[in-house]
């Protein structure tokens, strides 16, 4: 039976945090095939804070090009409306065979605001969680019981040292011109100059 992760995300821009938390968790849950699902328009942000959806999803494909168990999907960015976690598991459920059992990976922060996200509860059923945390992250782990109830046991926290790298400081360092080599793939580096991404504060 077939293990897929869907690795949601911004992305805006990716990051080696990214990349490494998603071949980590290819390894650590047995993953055969990873897919990036960078978002269409966040419910929780507003669109002038994120980057074309179309320039983030190039982003992505760009850096994962390299490596032949990730994919991309352009559902979240192809679907009107906003962006639901549940919408694109049940389009992923529908695209694999029965059976195949599906990780959602993303930002610990993220996931820790869950309850809150549209059918929480069918969401729960859907699929497992993994959530990435950054070095000195402290999981408070009797509030996440007390949040989560028995869905506690779905979520699987795990640190990814990589992950001290950050979008938000990609683009700080981009807009007032330090450095941001070594931080993600030269060609997503080449890609934000070459289309004067985070340029000017938005
Ligand atoms: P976010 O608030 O921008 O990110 C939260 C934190 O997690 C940030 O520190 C971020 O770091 C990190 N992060 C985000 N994606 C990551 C990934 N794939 N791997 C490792 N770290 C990651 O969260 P977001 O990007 O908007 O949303 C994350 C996912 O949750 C998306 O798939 C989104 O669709 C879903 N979501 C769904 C709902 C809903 O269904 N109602 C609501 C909110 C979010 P960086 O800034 O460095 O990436």
């Amino acid at each position: 039976m077939q293990r897929i992760g869907i690795m949601g995300g911004t992305f805006d821009p990716i990051h080696y945090g990214h990349l490494v938390t998603a071949e980590q968790a290819r390894f650590t849950f047995g993953l055969d095939r990873v897919v990036f699902v960078p978002t269409g328009r966040p419910p929780h942000k507003q669109e002038k804070d994120v980057s074309e959806a179309e320039h983030r999803l190039t982003m992505t494909r760009l850096a994962t090009q390299s490596n032949v168990h990730f994919g991309v999907s352009s559902i979240e960015v192809d679907r009107p409306g906003p962006t639901y976690a549940i919408d694109t598991v049940r389009e992923f459920k529908q695209l694999y065979p029965p059976g195949t059992d599906l990780l959602f990976i993303t930002g610990a922060d993220a996931v820790l605001q869950m309850t809150g996200w549209k059918d929480y509860d069918v969401l729960m059923q859907l699929c497992e969680f993994v959530a990435a945390t950054r070095p000195g992250y402290v999981l408070e782990h009797e509030r996440i019981a007390q949040m989560f109830g028995p869905n506690a046991s779905k979520i699987n926290f795990f640190e990814v040292p990589a992950l001290a790298i950050s979008s938000t400081d990609i683009r700080a360092r981009v807009r007032s011109g330090r450095p941001v080599r070594y931080l993600l793939p030269d060609v997503v580096i080449d890609y934000i100059f070459a289309s004067k991404l985070y340029t000017c504060s938005r």
